[in-house]
């Protein structure tokens, strides 16, 4: 066995040019500890810490830096802490699982201030703030303490150390888990929908379970997940949304889950997977789970995919008058107004929208299936009925006869194929 060479060091350079003596001269007997000494040179040189910068300039100077008796006139002592706080941060993250992290603080304004001033006064352009050399610093010794990773983007945990109280402050950030849900059960909502009447605080009405419906998707997915993690609640995002009694179908409805405040992290996704579509089936499968972040929350949002639709009809026409009307719907455009039934939670106003495509799959007496597909956002159910007039033209208006919507599916939605 070979063993491998200890990795090679960065050259050290710290190079103390005149300049840099007349700044230490300047600087010499102010009452600083050799961290906040050294950390005026903080961004001159390399391969040295600040104390260490310090060490070499007594040594340029002739004589030593000295070290003031009391606190620190700059950072009042907060370098000289490091086991305090790592038992801060050990104590405040004590049952939270975390792999990346990031680390804050938070200063006394005044004193920020007052090391800008002095820079000033002793005329250094190498200054590093305390701030970001104490995040720097207790980031290296959690990384130690913890065996995780000091990271800027999408952390597990936030530390936040505030100097003036002594506390650490901890945020758990969530779990992102995306992933495509299809629904069979026509009596589930998408979300968790707090009882009207209580708004979830629980009341005679919903039995006390604070709900309209007994069950969500959202539940339904996220249950396995909160027993796994020990998070304490969930947020369920999907891209958009089908009715209620209406069957999601095809490749499903793309979805984050987010799970706010796990405690375990690494969790088993197939497993989970497994476990969601064993409890769930025949109501609820879903697939492709994989982790996530909150850009994709954004980005399912703000998508607009087409979607293919199912539609079983019933009033009193023929195939030849819904063939006819089906005929001329592809691409002419659709005035829809803000339907009667979501008026209360939407703004009343009129959008512009098309049917790309639309056909009759078969019919029976006075019941009609038709497939179509439409641009995101068009209400199928209203340009059906018509809604009172506020969608124009719509079906029932084309086929010269009123139609009711009995069953509706959505059968894909297009957001790969766009
Ligand atoms: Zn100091
Ligand atoms: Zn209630």
């Amino acid at each position: 066995m070979q063993t491998p060479s200890p990795p090679v060091p960065p050259p050290v350079t710290f190079d103390v040019v005149p300049d840099v003596l007349q700044v230490a001269e300047r600087a010499f007997d102010r009452g600083l500890c050799p961290e906040c000494y050294g950390r005026l040179f903080g961004r001159y040189g390399h391969g040295l810490t600040n104390p260490e910068r310090t060490q070499r300039l007594s040594h340029a100077l002739g004589r030593p830096v000295p070290v003031p008796s009391g606190p620190c006139t700059l950072c009042a002592g907060a370098f000289d802490r490091w086991e305090v706080w790592v038992a801060r941060v050990r104590a405040a993250t004590d049952g939270w699982e975390y792999h990346r992290f990031n680390c804050g603080s938070r200063w006394d304004p005044e004193r920020l201030a007052r090391e800008e001033m002095l820079w000033t006064e002793v005329g250094t352009t190498w200054g590093e703030s305390a701030r970001s050399a104490f995040n720097r610093e207790l980031g290296k010794r959690v990384e130690k303490l913890a065996g995780a990773d000091g990271v800027i983007q999408a952390p597990d945990v936030v530390l936040l150390a505030d100097l003036p109280t002594g506390r650490l402050e901890v945020t758990v950030l969530p779990l992102y888990v995306r992933g495509r849900y299809l629904k069979e059960d026509r009596t589930l909502p998408q979300t968790r929908w707090p009882c009207r009447r209580c708004q979830g605080r629980g009341c005679d009405f919903c039995g006390g379970t604070g709900k309209t419906y007994s069950s969500s998707v959202e539940e339904v997915v996220a249950a396995p997940f909160l027993a796994a993690s020990g998070g304490e609640g969930s947020r369920f995002h999907g891209m958009g949304r089908e009715d209620i009694n209406a069957r999601m179908l095809g490749t499903g409805r793309p979805f984050v889950l987010e799970v706010l405040r796990p405690r375990r992290r690494a969790l088993d996704l197939p497993a989970l997977e497994s476990e969601v579509n064993r409890a769930a089936a025949g109501r609820v499968a879903v697939r492709e789970l994989a982790w996530s972040d909150g850009a994709e929350v954004v980005r399912i949002k703000e998508a607009s995919p087409t979607k293919s639709y199912r539609v079983v009809l019933r009033g009193a026409t023929t195939d030849a008058k819904v063939n006819e009307a089906l005929s001329v719907v592809a691409g002419r455009p659709i005035a829809q107004r803000t339907p009667t039934r979501v008026a209360h939670r939407r703004a009343d106003r009129v959008r512009a929208r098309r049917i790309l495509a639309a056909h009759l799959v078969e019919s029976t007496a006075d019941r009609f299936t038709i497939e179509l597909r439409a641009e995101s956002g068009t209400y199928i159910k209203e340009w059906v009925e018509g809604d009172g007039g506020r969608t124009d033209p719509n079906l029932s208006q084309l086929v010269g006869a009123p139609l009711t919507v009995e069953l509706l599916d959505v059968l894909e939605i297009h957001d790969r194929t766009g």
